[in-house]
């Protein structure tokens, strides 16, 4: 394993031996499935019953993963990242919003995060999940092209009105902003309006971009048809994608065809389709890649240095997750590269399906846990030599 991203001096070197020690717990709880189905039914059952559990909630899991419940929590961090060059995007925990008035909070949380984040070069992007704006069923439906009801259509305006809004306040402060993929049966209504977003900010400069899940047998097809727009840049985060398992069972549900590839080796291969396409086009299209892979990694490393992109290049952007693949994100940034960590925050309770889903995923992909936690005791045994530095 060894490899340009081993160097776990450097990837944990703003944890302290107790932030080592928990992390190691964390993963081998993470590690075993039963555990965690038991961990996410005890945690779902204490905050439905308001158990006291925040504070245990917070002091483990929380704290590795969240940057804090305010911005104003997650600025040590940010700041201690940022003496590494590694930067920050703040991403406040919205997941379980759905009524108006939550929408419209969230729409106003959104654009107060813009104001923090002006003139901070420590924060390089906004981001938003879409169906943080809108009721998920209304996305749906959208997506589908059913016929909404007079009520239904002043509703989706409304959403329209804070996608807009959003996207709007970051190009008045030169902010570029990420809007997240979701499941592909709400995917259709958000890349309509991600598009006309590029139509009316990305014309010099790309302040939109919208996110290509390539665990989508389609979205080659899909970036290849939006190229063929004339006057305007494109700004696309790629990643491999998050729903994978409700999308299967959603399409057994409906008996319809999978939207994903048949298996990780096919993702995988098309990731790296997605990645030619688009260094094939780096004049029009500017790239984020949100991915803890190490090949995809060293792959687009490749592409810019055979196309000369120097590792500043406001073109290319690494992100990875806090609290996951330091080595990546924290060797990346040594070498001078673009790289920032997405920085969760936000109250406890909003952040746990965020936390359950950290802890299903990376019990069901195979290797990111070993990956881990292989890494985080090999810094803990490098510690423990007498006078390491
Ligand atoms: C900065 C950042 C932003 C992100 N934003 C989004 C977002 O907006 N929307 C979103 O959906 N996800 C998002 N993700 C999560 C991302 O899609 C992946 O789930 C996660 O990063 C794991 O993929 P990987 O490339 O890091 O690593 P890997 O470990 O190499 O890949 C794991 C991924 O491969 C795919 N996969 C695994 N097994 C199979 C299989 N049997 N068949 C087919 N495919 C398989 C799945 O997508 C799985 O998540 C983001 C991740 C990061 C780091």
């Amino acid at each position: 394993m060894d490899s340009i991203f081993s160097n776990t001096k450097e990837a944990f070197s703003l944890k302290t031996n107790f932030q080592l020690h928990r992390a190691k717990f964390l993963f081998k709880i993470i590690e075993n499935k039963f555990l965690v189905r038991l961990g996410t039914t005890f945690t779902n059952f204490s905050l439905k019953f308001r158990l006291p559990v925040t504070s245990l909630i917070k002091f483990s899991v929380f704290n590795h993963f969240c940057g804090g419940i305010s911005e104003k929590d997650c600025e040590p961090v940010i700041f201690k990242m940022y003496k590494k060059n590694v930067h920050s995007v703040l991403d406040f925990s919205t997941e379980a919003f759905n009524s108006e008035e939550q929408f419209d909070d969230c729409y106003k949380k959104k654009i107060s995060i813009i104001n923090f984040i002006a003139f901070r070069s420590e924060i390089p992007f906004a981001v938003f999940k879409p169906t943080c704006l809108g009721r998920i069923d209304l996305f749906k439906k959208v997506s589908s092209n059913d016929q909404l009801s007079f009520l239904e259509n002043e509703e989706w305006n409304r959403v329209v009105k804070r996608f807009q809004g959003v996207c709007q306040k970051a190009f008045e402060n030169n902010i570029k902003i990420l809007i997240d993929a979701e499941e592909t049966f709400v995917q259709n209504a958000i890349d309509d309006l991600a598009f006309k977003m590029m139509l009316i900010y990305n014309k010099k400069t790309p302040i939109v971009y919208n996110t290509i899940q390539m665990y989508r047998w389609d979205r080659l097809d899909y970036m290849k048809d939006l190229l063929k727009t004339k006057g305007i840049v494109f700004g696309f985060k790629l990643v491999r994608g998050a729903y994978m398992e409700k999308e299967r069972e959603y399409a057994n549900l409906m008996n319809i065809k999978s939207p994903i590839c048949l298996d990780k080796s096919s993702t995988d291969l098309n990731f790296d389709k997605g990645l030619d396409f688009i260094f094939n086009n780096i004049d029009k299209i500017s790239l984020v890649c949100g991915s803890h892979n190490e090949h995809s990694t060293l792959k687009i490393m490749k592409k810019m240095s055979e196309l000369g992109i120097s590792k500043n290049d406001e073109k290319v952007w690494f992100g990875q997750l806090y609290g996951m693949s330091d080595n990546i994100t924290f060797n990346l940034a040594k070498m001078g590269y673009n790289v920032f960590k997405i920085l969760p925050f936000g109250p406890v309770r909003n952040l746990m399906p965020y936390l359950i889903r950290r802890a299903e995923e990376n019990s069901s992909v195979k290797g990111q846990t070993g990956r881990e936690l292989q890494l985080i005791i090999t810094e803990i045994n490098r510690r423990k030599q007498k006078n390491y530095k």
